[in-house]
């Protein structure tokens, strides 16, 4: 996984645009991004030059701009395999896509040669288990029950999967992710107009996680359940925006390694 740095120097200098020093921008309310390494969205912290005024500014999540410091990486879903940082994919660059959440590798990633795999930094940082409020949630390569937010069965990216009521619900990390990128567009489109910054909603999980079987919807104890995956799911999008530590203390075991 990609190292939590728990206290990421306040300035750097990038290779990737070496003529200014990057600024840490350690705010939560800081205006959505996109990316200049992974080419990602991103919301919460990152390392930023701001040309002022109408001037583009460049951004980089802090795991992307930190990741040269860590050029190899392991993954607990993956022991054995390496994954080496690159600033671009290898080729060909067409039709990559990040092996945890689905959508296309275009810049920073880590790649593994052996079995041919990428990971965008940010889902690099997503840790094997979750612990909250008693229910574990644990990352799967793969879906292959029914996904408390879209609905469908199975997919060939990770999701986090729980136990309610002797029946696995899968999180899909691509429809968390889908979810975050509807808030990131509503809050860009805001941005131009000026307008307050929408943060991925909490709402939106909950109307969703009801696409579990109603007979589950039922169950003693559902409500506590979406609320725990709610705040999951809040937690995992938070991660994959850019904040790698928004988990840290729901994490079971040894995530610093
Ligand atoms: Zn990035
Ligand atoms: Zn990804
Ligand atoms: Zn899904």
């Amino acid at each position: 996984m990609t190292r939590l740095f728990e206290h990421p120097p306040p300035e750097i200098l990038h290779s990737s645009h070496p003529a200014h020093n990057l600024t840490l921008v350690n705010s939560d309310n800081a205006p959505p991004f996109r990316c200049n390494g992974c080419m990602e969205p991103g919301c919460g912290p990152r390392y930023t030059y701001d040309q002022g005024g109408a001037g583009e500014s460049f951004d980089l999540h802090t795991c992307c701009a930190l990741a040269e410091e860590e050029p190899t990486i392991k993954h607990p879903l993956f022991r054995n395999l390496k994954f080496t940082f690159l600033v671009e994919p290898t080729p060909p660059v067409q039709g990559r896509l990040c092996d945890a959440c689905g959508d296309p590798a275009r810049g920073f990633v880590y790649h593994c040669s052996k079995e041919d795999l990428d990971l965008h930094p940010c889902c690099a940082s997503l840790p094997e288990r979750i612990l909250q409020d008693g229910r574990l949630f644990k990352l799967q390569r793969k879906a292959s029950r029914p996904c408390g937010l879209c609905g469908n069965n199975g997919g060939r990216f990770w999701a986090y999967r729980s136990y309610f009521d002797g029946k696995a619900v899968d999180l899909h990390v691509a429809c968390m992710k889908e979810m975050a990128r509807l808030s990131w567009n509503a809050a860009l489109e805001n941005r131009v107009g000026g307008a307050q910054i929408v943060r991925p909603s909490e709402a939106s999980i909950e109307s969703m996680l009801e696409s579990l079987p109603a007979n589950t919807q039922s169950s003693h104890g559902f409500d506590q359940f979406r609320r725990i995956a709610t705040s999951v799911a809040g937690g995992i999008i938070s991660v994959i925006s850019g904040n790698p530590a928004a988990l840290i203390t729901a994490v079971v075991g040894g995530v610093l390694q």
